[in-house]
């Protein structure tokens, strides 16, 4: 008898603990993934995250393959009916144990409770969060504010340090895995390293060299001083514990410090955390659902014409236009980007946040289905923890302050690359450039309109 290891989105052979369970308990181990291109559709994988997600898939082939462990990819016809598939896989292998993740999603909850009811011998381990879901408040309850949820994990993390596992030793002589799987259409990935060396050494050079300034840099999209490691987060090519453990080794005890570019740097791995949290706990905003309900009742006016601009980068507005195209070109956006821009659609373009969502779903690399949804609640002012609905920025100021040179501007639309660091922000007419399509100040007003009818 033979012991599986389904991965899911956790695709690394280093501290992996359903890897090592089933490395220790069994002889015998196989790895499976199930790939089913009706759901990469249906969940809106972007071409680019497409692509990543075959080198990784190929990368970690690879890393079972020196371990001796044979690794498949099951074409699986639909999500659904994934239970029935790999029923059949653990019968024609011989498999008494399969060994995964816990994921937190709703759907992935019910295909889980799906093929314990077919009788498969799935055990499900804890993974993606650095506080296996007991961060609560003290009465149990989960947290809906960031801050003190933040501030409860830090002290669980400061006395549960999480450590993390070894490679698992060879189970047997190499094996060169192969696959020739589908994922429909796919576009280049290559500046987003899958290789385990290459991802270590990015989180490392961040950690050592970059994370200490972080604080101070990190808003400034010119300055690219992020760790651009979500991508990697997202289909667990790195775990949430590797990158806090390398953070600690390079930075010591500043990680508990949220005063420190460290500490933020943490506080981040946090805010990741705590959507999950919230998805978990409150699955209606997985649900295409505001957080708060009342939201719900606001009736965005939704101008496909000012949709289709926003997307493609011509609204008038500089800096959105500047992280709209940087999206389109890259498949990522900088986070205070992804902010202007997301509350701009909501808020200065009026148009229901679920259309931005699914867009960035479409589109990034990194799209993460709970840090996503809860970006854009947040935005939106329909979250948990969200941006008060009266909290409105102005896109203009916004580029005055955290591009002020207008740099990262004149790299993504370098049709205004001729104008002076001021009148980048302000465009005078010109004809291959649109003046703004919305007032914001106009805008403004609405929106306040619209939030406050629907508290009424
Ligand atoms: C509207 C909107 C949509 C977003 N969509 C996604 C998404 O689909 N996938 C995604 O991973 N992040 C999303 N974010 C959060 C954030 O913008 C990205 O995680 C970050 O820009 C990635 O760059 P980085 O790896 O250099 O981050 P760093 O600044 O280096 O942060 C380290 C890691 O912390 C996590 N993180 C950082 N900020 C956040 C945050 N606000 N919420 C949750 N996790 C965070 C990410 O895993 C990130 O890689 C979104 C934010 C907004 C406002």
């Amino acid at each position: 008898m033979a012991a599986l290891v389904w991965f899911r989105n956790d695709l690394r052979s280093l501290d992996h603990p359903a890897l090592s369970a089933a490395c220790a308990e069994h002889k015998t181990v196989r790895g499976v993934y199930l790939l089913c291109p009706q759901q990469l559709n249906e969940h809106l994988i972007a071409p680019i995250r497409r692509h990543f997600l075959r080198r990784a898939l190929d990368e970690l082939g690879q890393q079972l393959g020196e371990l001796g462990i044979a690794f498949d990819i099951i074409d699986a016809e639909h999500f659904q009916y994934s239970a029935g598939q790999l029923a059949d896989y653990c019968q024609a292998h011989n498999i008494d144990a399969v060994y995964a993740h816990r994921e937190l999603l709703v759907d992935e909850i019910k295909r889980d409770d799906a093929c314990l009811s077919q009788g498969i011998p799935l055990q499900l381990i804890d993974d993606s969060l650095l506080n296996p879901l007991r961060v609560t408040k003290p009465n149990g309850e989960p947290y809906k504010v960031f801050t003190p949820f933040s501030r409860r994990s830090r002290d669980y993390l400061m006395a549960n340090f999480p450590r993390c596992l070894r490679r698992p030793a060879a189970q047997g002589p190499a094996i060169n895995n192969r696959h020739c799987a589908v994922f429909g259409e796919e576009r280049a990935s290559d500046d987003w390293p899958v290789s385990q060396t290459a991802v270590l050494e990015q989180l490392r050079s961040f950690c050592a060299e970059r994370a200490a300034d972080y604080q101070a840099s990190r808003d400034f999209p010119d300055l690219d001083n992020t760790s651009r490691l979500s991508a990697t987060l997202a289909l667990g090519l790195l775990s949430a514990r590797q990158c806090l453990a390398r953070l600690q080794q390079e930075c010591g005890d500043a990680i508990w410090d949220t005063k420190t570019g460290a500490g933020t740097w943490l506080n981040e791995l946090l805010w990741r955390e705590f959507y999950r949290h919230i998805a978990y706990h409150f699955p209606q905003v997985v649900k295409g659902r505001a957080y708060q309900a009342y939201t719900d009742q606001i009736p965005w006016p939704n101008d496909q014409r000012l949709f289709d601009a926003w997307r493609e980068g011509r609204t008038g507005y500089p800096i959105v236009d500047a992280g709209m195209r940087q999206l389109r070109d890259t498949g990522w956006m900088h986070n205070r980007l992804r902010m202007i821009t997301a509350s701009f659609l909501c808020k200065d373009l009026h148009i229901d946040w679920r259309w931005g969502e699914r867009h960035f779903m479409e589109n990034l690399i990194d799209a993460d289905f709970a840090a996503n949804n809860g970006g854009w609640q947040w935005a939106a002012s329909t979250g948990t923890d969200a941006a008060p609905y009266f909290r409105i920025f102005n896109p203009t100021t916004q580029g005055q302050r955290f591009d002020a040179k207008g740099h990262f501007i004149r790299r993504y639309i370098p049709e205004l690359a001729h104008l002076s660091d001021k009148a980048i922000h302000q465009p005078p007419t010109q004809a291959n450039y649109p003046a703004p399509i919305v007032d914001h100040g106009i805008m403004r007003h609405i929106t306040l309109a619209l939030f406050q009818d629907a508290r009424d």
